[in-house]
């Protein structure tokens, strides 16, 4: 026997907020369970309750300024839980007594933190501790949910396997370090008993120091591909991403009624959707899935046993069509820099990148004209006021031989597919089907990887850009 087909087959589920919504959200998670443990080992990862983690933003800001109110959050957070708890176990068993004294106890906890928080200036430190509570309540819940349906299982709360570095708020894992703690935590529970399911908190992890992080908003999904990692090593894994969508689209259905689902999607194709505007997946997982080649799906919750899906694989299909989606950012803004005098960029550009980078901007693309005294790029809207700021209150850029222009109304569009590596001419084609269609293009900017361009155009013409991309590359069965 090959070591390949020894091993047992695991499945590591990522439930999302929308699975554990409400009572009848536990029970299809349940059924979705009953019907994977038949053949395969499972695992499963929760989100945080839908609308939780915003309730906890909410709880820690509230916080910061006033005590009375963030008291009354936390009544709120209680009652949602214990309206769950009492609709999936039967009041007085073991499991619903046991949920609901973590329950308070917890809420126990937040309520010292709040006061805590009051006497301290706000830190992201903090807030991460806060945000894991979310995570915390919906797994021990359904950990016991599946106690109380006969199941054995465990609950892990991830700071105990997970570890990070200290970027709070935007963690990154120390994957070498996490398997490490795998092999000697995690693979002895496994293997100690056949059908125990273990119940993972997603979303945050901890310092060497054991302080607690969070992986970024959707940082779950990062979670289960983090332990899809750490156990691939001695169990065939496989991650399925529940998600209330079917998958990964061709473009955003709102703006592109003719959109559909793409069944078959290498990880280096899927992370650039990730990055692009499509919010299906967290794009750190696929990263962490394609270093150790793990098969993965996004399923649809809502539908959990039906043939369309989306599957993620190393192998990049090729069929007739080298593009495979028309993503955007619909409301971004783009920064320009620019100096008249002779100031070297190439020194500029280094303070430009630390600057922001030392203050948590990401960059959603990067262009520069050739005769290198300007320089544009992207940023989420949402930074818009900060990055100006930053700026302009910086010693060097504030200075008045740099002009800074930075313009809200503008949408980022990307045509994504790896068969571009090999093909001429797609740029070539963008620009003739944008300029038949007067859609004015303010920038570009190709990645290295050649597996997108990226045009940055006015918002009113978004969704005509990316209809007519659509129709030309992807639905018109001429193209090539
Ligand atoms: N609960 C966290 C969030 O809402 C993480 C997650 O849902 O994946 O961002
Ligand atoms: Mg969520």
């Amino acid at each position: 026997m090959n070591l390949a087909s020894s091993m047992k087959k695991l499945v590591i589920m990522k439930l999302g907020g929308s699975c554990l919504r409400d009572g009848p959200s536990f029970q299809q998670s349940l059924n979705i369970i009953k019907e994977y443990i038949k053949n395969n080992r499972v695992i499963i990862v929760n989100s945080a309750i839908s609308g939780i983690t915003d309730k906890l933003i909410e709880f820690y800001n509230m916080a910061c300024q006033d005590g009375l109110n963030s008291l009354s959050i936390l009544h709120d957070l209680f009652e949602s839980h214990q309206k769950i708890i009492d609709s999936i176990m039967p009041p007085n068993s073991e499991e619903h007594d046991n949920t609901l004294k973590f329950l308070k106890k917890n809420i126990e906890e937040l309520t010292q933190l709040g006061r805590v928080i009051q006497l301290l200036r706000p830190s992201q430190n903090i807030l991460d501790l806060v945000l894991s509570y979310g995570e915390r309540f919906s797994t021990y819940i359904f950990s016991q949910y599946l106690t109380s349906q006969g199941f054995s299982t465990q609950f892990i709360s991830s700071d105990e396997i997970i570890l990070t570095d200290d970027n709070f708020g935007r963690a990154l894992p120390l994957l070498g370090e996490t398997e490490e703690i795998f092999n000697e935590k995690v693979v002895p529970l496994l293997k100690s008993n056949d059908s125990l399911i273990l119940c993972i908190t997603g979303f945050y992890g901890s310092t060497k120091e054991k302080k607690i992080t969070t992986l970024g908003r959707g940082g779950t999904d990062l979670t289960a591909a983090i332990v899809a990692y750490a156990l691939k090593p001695v169990y065939d894994c496989r991650v399925i991403y529940w998600k209330d969508v079917q998958g990964f689209l061709n473009a955003d259905p709102k703006l592109c009624p003719k959109s559909f689902l793409l069944k078959t999607i290498s990880y280096i194709e899927a992370k650039e959707l990730a990055f692009f505007g499509s919010k299906v997946l967290h794009p750190l997982c696929l990263d962490v899935n394609e270093k150790r080649e793990i098969p993965s799906e996004i399923r649809n919750f809502n539908n959990p046993f039906s043939p369309e899906f989306t599957r993620i694989t190393k192998e990049i299909v090729r069929d007739e069509k080298i593009i495979k989606a028309i993503t955007s950012i619909k409301r971004l803004s783009m920064v320009t820099i620019e100096s008249g005098t002779m100031i070297s960029l190439p020194g500029t550009v280094s303070k430009l990148f630390s600057l922001l980078g030392e203050n948590n901007i990401a960059i959603n693309f990067i262009s520069q004209s050739s005769s290198e005294n300007n320089i544009t790029f992207g940023i989420n809207i949402e930074d818009s006021m900060k990055v100006s700021a930053l700026l302009r209150n910086s010693p060097f850029f504030g200075k008045q031989w740099f002009s800074i222009k930075i313009d809200n109304d503008i949408s980022l569009i990307a045509v994504i597919g790896a068969g571009m590596l090999h093909t001429p001419g797609i740029a070539g084609k963008i620009f003739t089907i944008l300029g038949k269609n007067n859609i004015n293009v303010r920038a570009i900017a190709q990645g290295s990887s050649e597996l997108n361009i990226t045009i940055i155009i006015e918002r009113k013409d978004c969704k005509k850009a990316v209809n007519v991309l659509f129709e030309a590359f992807i639905n018109d069965s001429t193209s090539r």
